[in-house]
């Protein structure tokens, strides 16, 4: 279960005022697992926002809530030190410990009849069968204000100037529950179109909007899984899809991109909302989930990860279909860089929790490994800010884009071998499941050396002026996103 985080009463208390505020009720979602009663930031007084569930069959999920190590006042225990025994003796914990129950992942049973999916279908926007089956979906509960005690947490790291500048930029620029159910609904509704020309096929929101480092104005990206013992052809799948779609009367401006992964772009009509829908790339929804653990690893993971989407987007390195970045290449790399420092602040969850990360499991179980992983808690107690200086010096000054693979499954740097994955590419970075670059995309020299120079330049303006505004105009940034919607 992922819940939801909690509204705050008005506007935080270090607010200049420099800011106006998005047009929507703004919430926060710091919390991944706050499971009643046993997450680190737990406030029983204060109601909570509704609890973001993707369901495994009933007969699978007998999955008890994560182990968290909380102190009594509530807050997450931050001076343990880290140390290769302590990540094996959570290991060992999250096997034997009564909360966390048995590691092994069982097998999903099968779905059911489609006419009774149907018959549920139209009595709710959001069936029980997608309750149970299917992709993410929304208990749909009212909303209630809260201030999480997440929120003063994240104060610790936030002390300074730019740092400050970094939480206000994510608190403005994050996805929002309304967001997210929207993005839930239209999968609903077209999950039971689609239903009508594959009937097993299945629906998956993956991406930024499920791994928690989503803005206001992500995208959506779609997984359709198409189960069978021939794999379709995406290419014709996709495009019996645009025609079928054209009948449709919330979808607009269809768009199939041949790519090595072909999607088909489409839009909610009369809306900004885009979707980006591929076929059976089920390394999408492994690895959305991976992310996810990462992103709520730390307090500090989600705005870091936000601001350097929206400093890469503003400073034109952010399109993999330009040549550039794709926004997940940059988050492998900006998770990279935190599992290097000399104090981490993030390890490698692949290697502490392989059963938790589990390549071959049922894409319906991938949701249940995350849960079993027990909170980091890093020794490094960096601000945002100094973090985001560190990482420009990283990637300006100190990785060696000609000899490095950067490797968040390994939580290191790995020598470039001469495999044809790496020879002749600009910049490597490990995909972590399937292991090949998702950094291909930057195949020109111009380009290349744009990145390299962004770095260099943005890293020598913020060491000294320490103002985000000297690398990216925040005011500017915060306005665009809150027009969205
Ligand atoms: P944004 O908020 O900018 O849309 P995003 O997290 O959705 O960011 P994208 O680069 O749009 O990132 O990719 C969407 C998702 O597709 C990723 O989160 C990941 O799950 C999957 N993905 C993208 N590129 C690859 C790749 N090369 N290999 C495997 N999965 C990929
Ligand atoms: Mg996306």
């Amino acid at each position: 279960m992922y819940p939801r985080s909690a509204a705050p009463r008005g506007r935080p208390a270090y607010s200049n005022g420099l800011y106006p505020p998005p047009p929507v009720t703004r919430c926060y979602d710091y919390n991944h697992q706050s499971l009643g009663g046993v997450n680190s930031f737990h406030v029983p007084e204060l109601q909570r926002l509704p609890p973001y569930e993707w369901n495994p069959p009933r007969s699978t999920s007998n999955v008890p809530p994560p182990h968290t190590p909380t102190m009594t006042n509530g807050r997450k225990r931050q001076n343990i030190e880290y140390s290769p025994h302590m990540v094996k003796r959570q290991r060992l914990d999250s096997v034997s410990h009564p909360l966390l129950g048995s590691p092994v992942i069982q097998a999903p049973s099968p779905p059911r009849h489609l006419e009774q999916v149907r018959a549920e279908s139209s009595r709710s926007s959001i069936t029980s069968y997608e309750r149970s089956y299917s992709s993410p979906h929304f208990d749909i509960h009212p909303q209630g204000p809260a201030v999480p005690e997440s929120f003063n947490s994240l104060q610790a790291y936030a002390k300074d100037k730019l740092s400050h500048q970094m939480v206000e930029l994510f608190e403005a620029c994050q996805q929002q529950s309304s967001d997210l159910e929207r993005k839930e609904r239209c999968r609903a509704r077209l999950q039971r179109d689609i239903q009508d020309i594959y009937a097993v096929a299945r629906l998956y929101l993956t991406g930024s909007s499920m791994n928690g480092l989503g803005c206001r104005s992500s995208d959506a990206d779609l997984c359709l899984v198409i189960k069978g013992t021939k794999r379709p052809d995406p290419i014709f799948v996709l495009s019996h899809l645009q025609r079928a779609f054209r009948s449709l009367s919330y979808v607009e401006r269809t768009q199939l991109i041949r790519a090595k992964v072909p999607i088909l772009r489409f839009r909610e009509r009369g809306s900004d909302l885009e979707f980006d829908l591929n076929i059976n790339n089920t390394v999408g929804i492994r690895n959305t989930f991976l992310l996810r653990s990462y992103a709520y690893a730390d307090l500090r993971i989600r705005p870091m990860i936000l601001v350097i989407k929206k400093w890469a987007r503003h400073n034109q390195i952010n399109d993999a279909s330009k040549g550039t970045l794709s926004s997940y290449t940059l988050v492998l790399m900006v998770l990279h860089y935190l599992q290097t420092l000399k104090d981490p602040v993030l390890p490698s969850l692949q290697r502490d929790y392989p059963e938790c990360f589990n390549p071959f499991v049922d894409i319906d179980m991938v949701p249940e490994g995350p849960k079993r992983v027990p909170p980091y808690v890093s020794r490094n107690q960096s601000s945002l800010g100094e973090l985001l200086v560190g990482f420009l010096r990283y990637y300006a000054t100190e990785f060696r884009w000609d000899k490095q693979v950067i490797s968040v499954r390994e939580a290191r740097a790995l020598p470039k071998t001469n495999s044809h994955e790496w020879t002749n590419k600009y910049i490597c970075v490990e995909e972590p499941f399937e292991r090949n670059n998702v950094a291909r995309a930057v195949h020109e020299k111009m380009k290349f050396d744009a990145i390299k120079a962004e770095f260099a330049e943005s890293y020598r303006i913020l060491k000294d002026r320490k103002d985000l505004n000297s690398i990216l105009p925040v005011r500017a940034v915060i306005n665009k996103e809150s027009s969205r919607r």
